[in-house]
């Protein structure tokens, strides 16, 4: 039997692979089924069928090198081959790539290397999340037929190991369940529970960076050019005073600005998402920098969640809420300024406080977002508007990679990870095909199918 821990894209997708190849598969989520959840109900930490996906707009990055990093595991051809597999199980959903003209592509990338700006052209395709949820009941609905199994609202303690091979999993309550393999595939939301984990078996973890930055919100006029040359353009910026990475990320066009709550952690912050069937009149994307430590800091968790409780306690509880103009000018906003804004950009999240994000965030993490506005700005007028508004704190945390071979397998034998609270993915795609990896490693092991990773029995 092969266990594995969480029902999100990572954790569906191996599902996927090994029931196919008539694997016995049980899927564990503390989380709920898919009928029990609603698209409107606030971003909380328990995802279930679905995982953070279903909360999620649906974008999907087809490209081994977005939302994590398919080549630090395989050639560049495997990785490629294996991303198409993602691609083609989401079309089986009627997920279809959005079509692109290569002229208007290019002319972007030329407008953009021109400022010093890169752009990254992406097949990407779109379900938006309203749709999203009949998806992943299908798919789930699909995955019971062909054998899955899952246990929904049950919180998994650890994975029992033995003679330095994984024997099954520890529920909640002390229930040890027998497992030949265990694929760890808890999310973001798992990422401190997968390095607890981790530790308790002594395994080696390596750090990843944590992005911090805002979330910038224009009218929807401003992106429209770019969008429809890609639907979430990715942009890289170096910025000149610190020669940090600041990149575009999660494009929302007419879309709405959501507030993230890290209940654990007792911080919150925003996040964005578009929809198919219902429109604001704005764009917003996040606008991130990577930050990297080493000695004598390792943790960039603890960083970047140090970073957003500051800014709660800041805002009161409450993501904030600051106009361009006003944070240039050094001076918090208010609603009294912002609706004074000559653009009448309208923000599209209310629950939240004007004020000051220089407060909050580091010097050198605002001296980028502002360097970065300024350059993005050559190549989409209008961003470094005043009434741009900046909503604070957008934070993605990748951390805790517990060490792998390329199969995903970690130093315990028969224990695999994927997606994002490994710190192998960052995204559905990605997430999703790592769990191929996982999935199709553990093939591998039992005979079926090559064993050079990702690629198919
Ligand atoms: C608001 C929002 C918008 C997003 N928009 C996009 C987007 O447009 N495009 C994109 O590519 N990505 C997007 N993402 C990210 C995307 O959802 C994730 O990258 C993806 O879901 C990661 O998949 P995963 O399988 O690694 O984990 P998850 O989807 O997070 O699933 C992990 C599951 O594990 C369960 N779990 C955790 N710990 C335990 C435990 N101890 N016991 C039992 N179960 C456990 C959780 O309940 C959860 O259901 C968005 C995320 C959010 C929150």
């Amino acid at each position: 039997m092969i266990a594995i821990v969480g029902a999100g894209p990572g954790g569906l997708f191996a599902a996927h692979e090994l029931a196919r190849h008539g694997e016995t598969v049980h899927v564990y989520d503390v989380g709920q089924d898919v009928s029990a959840r609603r698209w409107e109900d606030p971003f909380d930490l328990l995802h279930g069928m679905g995982g953070a996906g279903t909360f999620s707009d649906g974008k999907i990055n087809y490209h081994p090198q977005i939302g994590g990093d398919l080549h630090a595991f395989m050639t560049r051809e495997d990785a490629w081959a294996l991303m198409a597999d993602v691609e083609g199980l989401f079309q089986r959903y009627d997920v279809e790539v959005i079509p692109t003209d290569k002229e208007s592509t290019h002319v972007l990338e030329r407008r953009a290397a021109q400022q010093g700006v890169r752009f990254l052209p992406i097949r990407q395709a779109h379900v938006g999340s309203d749709h999203l949820t009949a998806l992943i009941r299908r798919f789930g609905d699909d995955l019971r037929a062909a054998g899955v199994t899952f246990h929904f609202g049950v919180r998994v303690e650890n994975v029992a190991v033995g003679d330095g091979r994984v024997r099954g999993l520890v529920l909640e309550g002390g229930e040890t369940v027998p497992a030949d393999e265990v694929i760890l595939a808890p999310g973001r939301v798992g990422s401190e529970w997968m390095r607890h984990t981790a530790e308790s078996h002594g395994l080696t973890i390596y750090f990843n960076p944590v992005d911090i930055g805002v979330r910038v919100e224009v009218p929807s006029m401003v992106m429209e050019e770019v969008i429809a040359v890609s639907y979430d353009p990715k942009f890289y910026v170096r910025t000149p005073t610190y020669d940090d990475r600041v990149r575009t990320f999660c494009v929302s066009p007419l879309g709405y600005v959501a507030k993230e709550v890290y209940r654990e952690e007792g911080a919150v912050g925003v996040n964005g998402h578009s929809l198919r069937d219902e429109k604001s009149s704005n764009t917003n994307f996040a606008l991130l920098t990577s930050v990297n430590l080493t000695e004598p800091v390792e943790s960039t968790t603890a960083y970047g969640i140090s970073i957003a409780r500051l800014a709660t306690t800041i805002g009161g509880g409450r993501p904030i809420l600051q106009s361009l103009g006003d944070l240039r000018r050094h001076r918090r906003s208010t609603w009294g300024r912002l609706e004074k804004s000559p653009g009448d950009v309208v923000p599209t999240l209310t629950d939240v406080t004007p004020g000051d994000i220089s407060m909050a965030l580091p010097h050198r993490i605002v001296t980028d977002l502002l360097e970065a506005l300024e350059l993005l700005a050559g190549v989409i007028p209008g961003l470094d508007a005043d009434r741009t508004l900046l909503y604070a704190l957008e934070l993605k945390r990748y951390a805790t990679r517990p060490k792998t071979d390329r199969h995903l397998q970690t130093e315990v034998q028969g224990l695999y990870v994927a997606g994002d609270g490994a710190g192998v993915a960052r995204g559905i795609a990605g997430a999703a095909a790592t769990g191929l990896i996982a999935a199709r490693g553990i093939l591998a092991s039992h005979g079926a199918g090559p064993a050079e990773p990702g690629r198919p029995g």
